[in-house]
């Protein structure tokens, strides 16, 4: 691609470094902001530089959040001994949108998967063992997608938590194998919220 400004260049260059952005999208993205106000431009790259540098990550259940405790980590409302295990903010805001789920996640921020060089250290699991082994816990609830690599992360935090008196169960999945919960329409999540199955037994039937 053949630019007459290094400016555009380098701005479409930076744009086209967002997944499923190639140059002719980025082009066209730029191109728009300057046909726009100014002030446009503005309000997008201050958004983005603010949610950078201030975005946290809850200190309980790893839910990005914009405080040290997540708005549903501190709500005194939620049952906190039922812990929601998912993969990342988007599974959150996925259950959260069926309105059938009154307790508390624990959030991943990934899976376990040897291939891409992920292991169980990488990801948010021991604060969540330690959270069961100190007791006041009742049910943890596996929410991630039925992948192998759902799996394996599912049946790795079993392993460790097995010996403990915790309920273990799965969401009962009346969406297809590998779909990824986010796109999951609402009251079919809802319902494999409420329908969700001992865990052991979800192990059988794989
Ligand atoms: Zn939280």
């Amino acid at each position: 691609m053949e630019f007459s400004s290094k400016l555009l260049e380098k701005a479409v260059n930076e744009m086209s470094q967002l997944p499923g952005i190639g140059k002719r999208t980025a082009l066209r993205l730029v191109l728009h902001l300057l046909k726009q106000p100014q002030e446009q431009t503005q309000y997008l790259s201050q958004a983005l530089t603010t949610m950078r540098e201030d975005i946290k990550h809850c200190t309980s259940c790893n839910n990005i959040s914009d405080y040290d405790l997540c708005e549903i980590c501190s709500n005194t409302n939620r049952n906190h001994q039922i812990i929601c295990v998912v993969e990342d903010i988007r599974d959150v805001m996925a259950i959260e949108n069926t309105g059938q789920f009154k307790g508390i996640y624990h959030v991943l921020g990934g899976k376990i998967s040897p291939i891409d060089g992920v292991g169980p250290s990488q990801l948010h699991i021991n604060p969540l063992i330690e959270k069961v082994k100190q007791g006041g816990v009742r049910e943890i609830i596996f929410a991630l997608s039925s992948t192998m690599e759902g799996d394996t992360t599912n049946f790795y935090i079993y392993k460790q938590i097995m010996d403990y008196p915790v309920e273990l169960s799965t969401i009962a999945r009346g969406i297809s194998v590998g779909d990824e919960l986010e796109y999951a329409d609402e009251v079919t999540l809802g319902r494999s919220i409420l329908q969700r199955v001992p865990f052991e037994k979800s192990m059988v039937k794989n």
